[in-house]
């Protein structure tokens, strides 16, 4: 018998019946508009770019929501999945009551609990943790806008250790090397200043598939005025499609492009010389560096033509500084990206973007004062030190490394809250890992809005309500002009759902920890920190957004000497900080392994219809993708005998399979690749849309390359093989 049993809430629920409202047709109801209608603000949760929007509610039951007008954030639009997000507070699959893994007779199932029962529960637990192990060894994982909650609470109970998966996972290697070149990160939103970029390089990066509002609007104003857009991507996407220049480079082989760029501007004497000289340290060294990668020998490792190498060279160079090269979002790919993506900072420092209009502005947020509760006590000790000093680099947690270190009778962590993030899909090749960490953790507590595969580990499952029923912290991003906006509920909670501020308050009250928590309800914090900058939950409640006057300039002054925050003060090209902690200083070309005979690199990305496997049971958004469909080139299918619209599976080295999955017979991929969007291939069976459908690539990583520099997942260097299947 397993301590931990993996869980289908199905078997707890009994899930049945048909889906209502969203899904229900046409039928013979008043036209919209003509009943009550009521407004409120809100600020979207269907990703993490937080759009401000306003709720429609006709007959207090859900209607529209649409783009806040006065959001300079999102200019008054949303995203298809935005629009579609309504559809999330209908969804009957929600979690609906907290549920306590029970062991009755040998056999597990969860329990309907009450909330006090699961308080009690998780309170207990987490007191053993600490009499027995330490106070420390509790970790968060958290991806959404409550897990601050969650933290605070941790923290008040001596837990420090939390790690986002946007990091290790995602946007990594890109702030770690952008913080190592100019002694700041990019920052999300990204600071990159596309509406003014009179040539964009976007390198693995696929805005218009990956519909982050406003970029996708900046993209798309860059190229009405004009801008060069070229692409490096093995697949022909929808970027590409808009781009002066397509690279199909191989891949794996971005850093020799990269590497050959630099090459081509530095020996044709391209760069800017006089923002060079002023504000970057090494470049003797890069230039020595970058002298044996001219674009022969790119070719024969990207496999693009020396002439396409030099063209897009001088293009850049022709239109710097407004010259962007993205940095990208998702860039844990290879193993090496931050070296990767160090290239990229340093090619947009040689090109003098950083600091310029169309390169990179200066993100500024609103000096927003925390509300006056006691902080919770600082540690004596570190937990990095114990956990991941390996990687001196790195500020925050490491999510793939907090796992390692809870594995085993002797691991360090004890206990997890799992907060908005369904680690199964998110991290590479780590369910066997995660079915081990079940064993050995003595608490694993799950706060969710909707079931995912890992509430099937968890001894306690509790229900978030949606973002359209609950305040969260004010919108207060780091942006070009600081604004604030409100999430405010619209409809009272769901069932027995609550938000993260009332769960995680309720459990700190039960610790006896509410000091931390001084507050009756979230709108006194609110209110109380609005009126330190001149406004009210009262003003925020009708406007939905606010903007603030700026305090420092948008790019650099260039009559005023700049100090960057890096050792030397410089911009630099060529890193001690990396030489001292062992790593290379100057990006370093590994060539990527090839596939096996008969597979394919697995090559991934996103749809406009979906965020992740976040939104795949959203019955609008299912409506628009309900499965994703595996791209081949024409030659490789003629090779398998396979034709488009057939089904199969995927298979790795290995011997993973994935579900089932349709393929698509196109030109617009390389013949040595294959590509699918991810989130898809759901095994929890409470996802009645979701479940079963489509291929998840997560499952088929199996090739999964660690950065030495952050410890991320490089998740591109893997490979499948497509096994014929009928319909
Ligand atoms: Fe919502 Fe789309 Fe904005 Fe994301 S980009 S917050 S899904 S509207």
């Amino acid at each position: 018998m397993q301590r931990r049993e993996f869980l289908k809430l199905s078997t707890m629920l009994g899930a049945t019946g048909v889906l209502p409202g969203l899904m229900g047709g046409c039928s013979a109801r008043p036209l919209p508009g003509t009943g009550e209608v009521r407004t409120s603000p809100t600020v979207c949760n269907i990703c993490f770019w937080q759009c401000a929007a306003t709720l429609y509610t006709e007959n207090r039951q859900p209607w529209k929501v649409v783009g806040n007008p006065h959001d300079p954030h999102c200019n008054g639009r949303l995203c298809t999945r935005g629009s579609g997000g309504i559809a999330s507070y209908g969804d009957p699959d929600r979690l609906r009551h907290p549920l306590i893994r029970v062991d009755k007779n040998g056999k597990q199932s969860f329990r309907k609990a009450t909330w006090d029962e699961a308080f009690d529960y998780i309170s207990d637990k987490m007191q053993t943790i600490a009499e027995r192990h330490g106070r420390d060894r509790i970790a968060l994982f958290s991806h959404g806008d409550g897990g601050s909650h969650f933290q605070r609470m941790l923290q008040a109970f001596g837990s420090h250790a939390y790690a986002h998966p946007s990091f290790a996972q995602c946007r990594g290697p890109r702030e770690v090397a952008f913080g190592l070149t100019f002694g700041e990160g990019v920052g999300s939103p990204d600071r990159t200043d596309m509406t003014k970029s009179r040539c964009i390089v976007l390198i693995g990066s696929h805005i218009g598939e990956n519909l982050h509002n406003s970029q996708v609007q900046s993209l798309t104003e860059a190229l009405d005025n004009g801008a060069t857009l070229i692409t490096v991507d093995p697949r022909f996407s929808v970027p590409a499609s808009k781009s002066k220049h397509w690279l199909p480079v191989k891949p794996g082989t971005d850093l020799a492009l990269l590497l050959a760029w630099m090459n081509v501007i530095i020996n044709e004497d391209l760069h800017d010389r006089d923002y060079v000289a002023r504000y970057c340290s090494g470049f003797e060294q890069l230039a020595a560096h970058v002298q044996p990668f001219n674009p022969e020998w790119a070719y024969l490792e990207t496999g693009l033509e020396p002439d396409q190498i030099r063209t897009t060279a001088r293009a850049m160079a022709q239109a710097a500084p407004a010259t962007l090269i993205h940095p990208g979002r998702h860039v844990t790919w290879y193993g090496d990206d931050s070296q990767r993506c160090r290239a990229i900072a340093i090619l947009n420092a040689l090109l003098g973007s950083w600091g310029r209009p169309g390169g990179f502005y200066a993100q500024e947020k609103v000096d927003l004062p925390e509300y006056p509760a006691p902080k919770p006590p600082k540690p004596d000790r570190d937990w990095k030190a114990d956990v991941q000093a390996d990687y001196p680099l790195v500020s925050t947690g490491i999510s793939n490394v907090l796992i390692d270190h809870s594995v085993g009778p002797d691991a360090f962590f004890k206990g997890w809250f799992v907060y908005a993030t369904n680690l199964v899909t998110t991290i590479p090749g780590v369910r066997k890992q995660l079915e081990q960490a079940a064993q050995s953790l003595d608490l694993m507590v799950v706060i969710d809005t909707m079931p995912a595969e890992i509430t099937g580990y968890a001894d306690v499952v509790l229900p978030e309500c949606t973002y359209l029923e609950r305040h969260d912290d004010l919108r207060n991003k780091p942006e070009r002009i600081p604004t604030l906006a409100l999430r405010m509920p619209a409809f009272p909670p769901e069932f027995d759902s609550k938000p993260a501020w009332w769960i995680a308050r309720g459990l700190a009250k039960k610790l006896d920890l509410g000091k931390y928590f001084p507050w009756q309800d979230y709108r006194e914090v609110l209110d109380w920190q609005l009126r330190q900058v001149g406004s009210s939950l009262k003003e925020m409640e009708e406007i939905g957004v606010k903007t603030f006057p700026r305090k420092t300039p948008v790019y650099f002054d260039p009559l005023k000497p700049v100090t960057f925050n890096t050792p030397s003060g410089k911009i630099e090209l060529y890193s001690p900080s990396l030489e001292q902690t062992g790593h290379d200083p100057l990006p370093k070309y590994t060539p990527p392994q090839r596939p096996p005979s008969g597979y394919f690199h697995l090559n991934y990305g996103r749809a406009a219809a979906h965020t992740f496997g976040r939104t795949i049971n959203n019955p609008l958004l299912f409506e628009l993708m309900p499965e994703n469909c595996v791209w081949v080139h024409p030659s490789a299918a003629a090779g398998l005998g396979i034709t488009s619209g057939q089904y199969v599976r995927l298979k790795n080295p290995e011997g993973a399979h994935s579900n089932r999955v349709r393929v698509r017979v196109t030109q617009r991929i390389r013949p040595d690749s294959v590509f699918l969007v991810h989130g898809f291939g759901h095994t929890d069976q409470r996802l009645r849309l979701a479940r079963g459908v489509g291929a998840d690539d997560a499952g088929l990583m199996h090739n999964v390359k660690i950065d030495p520099v952050m410890g991320g997942t490089g998740m591109r260097a893997s490979f499948v093989t497509l096994v014929r299947k009928e319909a």
